[in-house]
């Protein structure tokens, strides 16, 4: 039996008002996925109106509850309150496999539902709503800095700290530049002396182009 059910009989005398607990338990099997369960400290709710229209059922309520999922910087569990819209339009099966074959692919019949018999399931339509409020990328914090690095993997400092120049910290990966740089300039400032101290003698290559 399903959790969330409607039977026919309950609409035929017009739309009603449904207001369900949402067991947490039964959210974790539903889900049946290795990195998101239900908070087993939440207790969900699923409220919605049912009517019928012709032989398709129209429900119309919200989903609310909270999952877990692990950060994906630090792997802590992390909750995620779900509070979304449950919409859905179940058609009776044997009307939907009637649907001519260029029909079968539009928007609207791919959101269509359907039943058989007398009773509607909205179990598989509560489970898509609420993992698709699942973020891509969980994030325990919006600055969560991940997982802490051991010290005997996180190698010298000077991979993580750089060198602070006129008062302001270089990143460490532009460091070596900065070695180089510096290197470049005093190599440049000793030319410079050594060409003051000593002006190269013209070649006489030079000479006799000269004449
Ligand atoms: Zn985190």
């Amino acid at each position: 039996m399903a959790e969330f059910e409607i039977k026919l009989s309950e609409l035929e005398q017009g739309g009603k008002d449904f207001d369900l607990p949402l067991d947490p338990a039964w959210l974790d099997r539903a889900l049946d996925l290795p990195d998101l369960h239900a908070d087993p400290e939440t207790k969900g709710r699923v409220r919605f109106y049912a009517s019928l229209s012709g032989n398709d059922v129209v429900v119309n309520g919200r989903v609310k509850t909270a999952v877990i999922a692990p950060c994906a910087r630090c792997l802590a569990d992390t909750r995620i309150a779900v509070d979304t819209d449950l919409i859905g339009l179940f058609s009776r099966k044997s009307d939907a496999r009637a649907l001519p074959p260029e029909l079968e692919l539009t928007p609207e019949d791919l959101d269509r539902e359907t039943y058989s018999g007398d009773t509607v399931s909205l179990d598989g339509l509560v489970r898509e709503q609420i993992v698709l409020e699942v973020p891509m990328q969980v994030h325990c914090r919006e600055d969560c800095p991940g997982l802490a690095v051991p010290e005997h993997v996180r190698g010298p400092a000077t991979l993580t700290e750089g060198p602070v120049v006129d008062g302001k910290p270089i990143d460490p990966r532009l460091a070596p530049l900065l070695e180089l740089s510096r290197g470049a300039l005093s190599k440049g400032a000793d030319a410079t002396r050594a060409s003051d101290a000593a002006p190269p003698e013209p070649s006489k290559k030079n000479k006799k182009r000269a004449i």
